[in-house]
């Protein structure tokens, strides 16, 4: 079996089953692969490690690349990082929006039934109420950045190159 860069596996495979295809075809999920960062392990795009360790979160709730040293995040299990998924600032204010979207959604029956809302402009509303909920409210210390942070792993070498066996 060819041995190939961990990085690259993906991309071999995909070649290896498009072998008698056109290059145009297979073009837009090479970019795709090719394109994606830090995707040397496989994993999601949705975090960064640096020797096994975590060391960045992109935001579910902020919506940007969080460095572990700099957020607070909550452990959490089940996930691929073994922390949330939002930092707590972006836990909390989810948390709330998510409540005041309930309690608005109940208001709205009521002010439906009161004739204050017409039955033909409950989607309309409930579309606000929804777009409200939607609102990123930026951290207040203004950490996080749209792109991953750059951390290049300090990889060894001995990740590439077939280890010598020791001698003693
Ligand atoms: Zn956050």
């Amino acid at each position: 079996m060819t041995t190939v860069k961990k990085q690259y596996e993906e991309i071999y495979s995909l070649l290896e089953a498009s072998k008698n295809k056109k290059v145009s075809t297979v073009l837009p999920q090479l970019i795709e692969l090719m394109s994606r960062k830090n995707n040397s392990s496989g994993q999601a795009n949705t975090f960064l490690k640096v020797n096994d360790e975590v060391v960045a979160i992109y935001c579910y709730y902020h919506k940007k690349w969080e460095l572990l040293s700099e957020c607070e995040y909550g452990s959490k299990k089940n996930t691929a990082t073994g922390y949330n998924t939002m930092c707590k600032e972006g836990v909390s204010k989810w948390t709330k929006q998510q409540r005041v979207k309930k309690l608005a959604n109940e208001e709205l029956l009521t002010r439906v039934a009161s004739g204050e809302v017409l039955p033909e402009d409950i989607a309309v509303e409930q579309g606000l109420i929804a777009e409200q909920a939607k609102e990123i409210v930026p951290r207040e210390d203004g950490h996080g950045t749209d792109e991953a942070p750059e951390v290049e792993p300090t990889r060894q070498q001995a990740e590439d190159e077939p280890g010598t066996e020791p001698s003693f």
